[in-house]
Order: structure tokens, then sequence, then C-alpha cells
């Protein structure tokens, strides 16, 4: 009988005991003690479907599977699958891998914590478990080139009146798109219009609309502003479509973005594979924030496999080079664009729980899903059940990690419009914003 290496491995690790175990953990010395210990007890499965999006949010998945992390960590059968758009993630996940679906993988905040309630699954609940953050920042405001000298900066309160008395010259309302309602991009926009005075739900329209869509309306002049994500920053200004308003990261620096999340079940299941899991997309952020492996981030991401463009489109991106246009000057530092493991505040990948109550708190500003999310106490609620950051710090711990934050609160965040989000009190930043529907 035909033994697999890992069945293989697994007997012999039973039979020969310490001799084994000290070849191996010679072989594999570079890691810390701690990763052996996981290995030698071995994930319970090798393999996990994990979803994904063509945009930058998603490197560390890819790497993690192009570069060897699942293999190294045991899960060499990993699958790392293209979703159409996010209501076919969200969809996937709900029916499952049993189903032909998939386990888990990116989402847009706070898409897990939607899924786990039902808020977004037709009152079906997924129980679902945040285990990491993939990136920070990479995101941005994009404008059609018809509104170039109109003051759509980061701070539009010049602009205001121009924006909001747009149907009375165009004979319709200033249009902007998302590509799905009441988690990141949509966020961001609605930030962005509200700090300069302009109400996304009465002085214009916003709508999630599919990319490619919003990119030819951008270009015949029906659709106004775009909230994106990177590579579509830059193609929008180097094909003349239209400018960079503001990028996320002038909004609110080092911000939360996108997250690594599994059903719930498949945890409670597999935690050693969870473990691995982490360890595995952990050791693929650090590959990814390290400079010299960008060429090769952006070679394999740009493959018809994953984002499918030209590798061009990613690189000023990936370092941090943007050009804003409309006489804004251009951007060019490393830490202005996508980061994966290590920023200013500190870790990225640790999912903070301050994060996800900011998250919630944002819906309740909008009155997102009213019978889900119905107060700031059940906002952390529901922050408790679906973030996992003990078995973020399990993973890190087994992997040697030095950047472990101490709190799962980063502490106060600071907006560009002055405002200031305290995670021991949120309700003074419900305060603070002047247009919200709370
Ligand atoms: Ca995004």
């Amino acid at each position: 009988m035909a033994l697999s290496r890992r069945q293989f491995l697994g007997t012999a690790a039973l039979t020969t005991g310490g001799v084994l175990s000290a070849a191996v953990a010679g072989a594999q010395a570079k890691s810390s003690s701690g990763y052996w210990v996981a290995q030698a007890s071995g994930p319970e499965t090798d393999t996990i479907r994990l979803g994904f999006i063509p945009i930058v949010e998603s490197a560390p998945l890819i790497i993690a599977k192009e570069k060897g992390f699942f293999a190294k960590h045991g899960l060499g059968k990993a699958e790392v699958l293209k979703q159409a758009n996010w209501p076919s993630a969200r969809d996937n996940v709900t029916i499952g891998s049993a189903g032909g679906g998939i386990d888990g993988g990116q989402w847009q905040m706070p898409m897990p914590h939607l899924i786990h309630t039902g808020a977004i699954t037709n009152n079906n609940p997924v129980k679902m478990a945040v285990l990491c953050q993939l990136n920070t920042q990479g995101n941005g405001i994009a404008i059609a080139g018809m509104h170039v000298g109109k003051g759509l900066g980061l701070n539009i309160t010049q602009a205001a009146d121009y924006i909001k008395n747009f149907p009375a010259t165009n004979g319709r309302k200033f249009k902007a798109a998302h590509t799905f309602p009441n988690v990141n991009q949509d966020f961001w926009i609605r930030y962005w219009f509200a700090a300069g005075g302009v109400d996304p739900d009465q002085d214009i329209e916003l709508l999630a609309v599919p990319p490619a869509e919003t990119v030819q309306g951008m270009r015949n002049g029906t659709m106004d502003a775009f909230s994106t994500g990177d590579p579509w920053p830059y193609r929008i200004v180097s094909d003349q479509i239209g400018f960079m308003a503001a990028l996320t990261q002038q909004m609110w620096p080092f911000h939360p973005e996108e997250y690594l999340a599994v059903r719930a079940d498949w945890v409670e299941k597999h935690p050693k594979a969870t473990r691995a899991l982490l360890m595995a997309v952990m050791e693929a952020q650090q590959w990814c924030d390290n400079p010299a492996n960008r060429a090769e981030l952006i070679k394999i991401c740009a493959t018809r496999t994953y984002f499918n463009v030209p590798a061009e489109v990613l690189t000023p991106p990936y370092e941090g080079r943007y050009t804003l246009g409309d006489g804004k000057p251009a951007v060019n530092d490393f830490k202005a664009g996508p980061l994966y493991w290590q920023d200013d505040r500190g870790s990225i990948s640790y999912p903070y729980k301050s994060h996800d109550l900011w998250f919630l708190t944002e819906s309740l500003r909008w009155g997102f899903h009213k019978g889900v999310i119905t107060d700031l106490g059940r906002a952390k609620q529901i922050v408790d059940e679906v973030n996992r950051e003990d078995l973020w710090r399990d993973a890190a711990k087994a992997l040697g990690v030095s950047n472990i934050p101490s709190s799962t609160s980063r502490g106060v965040e600071t907006f560009f419009d002055g405002v200031t989000f305290d995670p021991a009190n949120p309700q003074a930043y419900l305060n603070q914003v002047a247009i919200k529907r709370v």
C-alpha cells in the first residue's frame, strides 16, 4: 500500500519519535520550534476553498498559494478561487464547499458580520469567523473627467453646491457608484461626501454598479464618481477617463480595508488547519510587504488566473505612486500604496476588534440593517461573536511573530476632517458627525 507523504510522516513520527522529530525540526530550523510542533500534529485537512476578488486586497491569498506557504503549513490542496463579484462570494460561502461553494476568503467589511447575522443572506445566518486583516489602503475616490476644475479633492466643502445643484444644470442628480452596498467602498465615499457637507442619501444618487459599467458611464457622461480599489484608480487616470479626488490613505491613514474570514463551522471542525491557514497567510503578508518581492508579486497577480491585467497597471500602486490629476500633486511613497503586514500603527494582519466596531458604528450612522444592528450594545456583541483575534494570536505565537498587539483596540482613530473615533466611546463619534441617519 502506497502511503502519501503526510501519512508517511505521521506514521514515521509515531514510530521513531524524537529522532525524526529532530531531523524534521532541523530541516525547518529557520522557523521557530513552535512552527514544527504545529506541523507534527498536522492539520485535520490539507485543503480549503477560499474566494477572492481580482483586486490588490487578495494578494496574500494568491501569494500563500503560489509561493508555497499553504503547502509549507500542510494545506497543499488549498484552492484560491476567483469570484465573479461580491454577491457571488456571499452566495458561495452561504452554500459552503460541500455544496460546491467556498469555505471563506476575502471580504469587504462588515460582510462577515452581515452574513453571520443573516442581514445579507435572506435571514439565513451562516456563522462566520474573522481571522485576519488582509491589507490596508489601496482604495480611492475616482471622478469623471467632465468635473475637472470644480474643486473635487479631498475636502469638497467648496464643491458641495456644485454637486447639490447638479440636477438644475444637468437634469439628473450627481451619480456615484460602489461595488456592493453597506461595505467599505460605500462607507469611504459616504464619509467623503458627508465630510464636505453633501448628504449621500439625499443630494446625490449612490448605488452598486459593476466596475466595467461604472467606468463606461464615466467615459460617456452618465456616471460621476466611483469608490474603487487598485488598480482602477491608476487605470482611470492613465486612460484619461477621469481623476482621483482622494486616496483612502489620505482620508484615514492605515485604515482597515479587507479581511480573511471563514465559516465558523469550518474553523470549529479544523482548529489545526485554521492555525495553519493563518500561519500561511501571515507568512504571505510578510512576503508581500518586502519591497524586493513586489516585482514578482505583480507578475503573479497580473496573470490570467488572478487579476488578468497587464503587469504595468499594477506597478505604480504597488510602488505607492499615484497620479491624481486635476492639478493635485502626485503621490510617491511606498507607504501610501497597499500594505499587508506592518504599517506605522503596528500590525496590519491582526484583526482589531476596534476596527470591526467602527464598521458597525458606521452602519448605525447610515441606518443600515436596522433590524440586526440595533444599537452600539448589539454591535459590540456581534463583533465579539465574529472576531477571532484569539486564533490570530495563537497562530502568531506559533510562527514566532514579534509584532503582536497588546490590545484588541488600536486606540483613537483620526479622519482627515478632524473627526475622531474612540473605540471606548463610539457614541461620541456618532455625536461628532453632522450628516447621519441615527
Ligand atoms: Ca477594497
